[in-house]
């Protein structure tokens, strides 16, 4: 399959856009997903940078999710959308560091670590439908991404909206969590209901021997 044009691109947007339903969001196992996603750079006007903004919070909303990559419907741009306002109960989001996250739109992003601390914990992913592994990740990142007024701009996240930050980022380079996972953690969902639904990872780590 070879790399698709910006004119391929911008008709891939206005099918979507023109669409009725939601895109469905694409599964692993697609090319897509493994590829190195082109640069944004302003391939789209205005009008329509926005309306693919609000398709793809759309569909972070209705999945339900906290983030979406452009490649995650098909479009091969580093955009994505991250947004975190679930009501955690209280000892799982202290302990994950899962404090509110409100939406952030990010081009072209990178992220580096700050600091050596890390953080290990279930996490899930949109086109890895009804599974979670356990990802070891820097506690604490700088992103830098263009913002939509294509101004380069750098923030510091921690806690879980570094997680976020980074499972998204990750995305844009063709990288899955899955990748990055303790595999021996693996699970279903609804086996990590049943044995793995505390806020930490230890019990876990000391019967699935990861
Ligand atoms: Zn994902």
């Amino acid at each position: 399959m070879n790399t698709p044009g910006p004119s391929e691109i911008q008709e891939a947007v206005a099918a979507l856009l023109a669409a009725e339903a939601l895109p469905p969001i694409i599964q692993a196992g697609h090319p897509v997903l493994r590829r190195k996603a082109m640069p944004y750079e302003g391939q789209f006007s205005e009008p329509e940078l926005h309306a693919l903004i609000s398709l793809m919070r759309k569909v972070m909303h209705e999945a339900p999710g906290v983030g979406l990559a452009a490649p995650q419907i098909g479009i091969p741009l580093q955009l994505a959308v991250i947004e975190d306002l679930f009501d955690i109960p209280g000892e799982t989001a202290r302990t994950r560091e899962r404090t509110p996250l409100p939406l952030l739109v990010m081009m072209n992003p990178e992220y580096t670590a700050v600091g050596s601390e890390v953080a290990a914990f279930y996490e899930g992913c949109l086109s890895l439908h009804g599974l979670q592994a356990v990802v070891e990740r820097p506690r604490r990142v700088r992103l830098d991404y263009d913002d939509l007024a294509g101004r380069r701009t750098s923030r510091e996240f921690s806690g879980w909206p570094a997680r976020i930050v980074q499972h998204e980022t990750d995305h844009l380079g063709g990288t899955l969590y899955i990748d990055k996972a303790f595999t021996r953690s693996l699970a279903t969902n609804a086996e990590y209901a049943q044995w793995w639904a505390h806020p930490g990872i230890e019990e876990a780590r000391r019967q699935l021997g990861f």
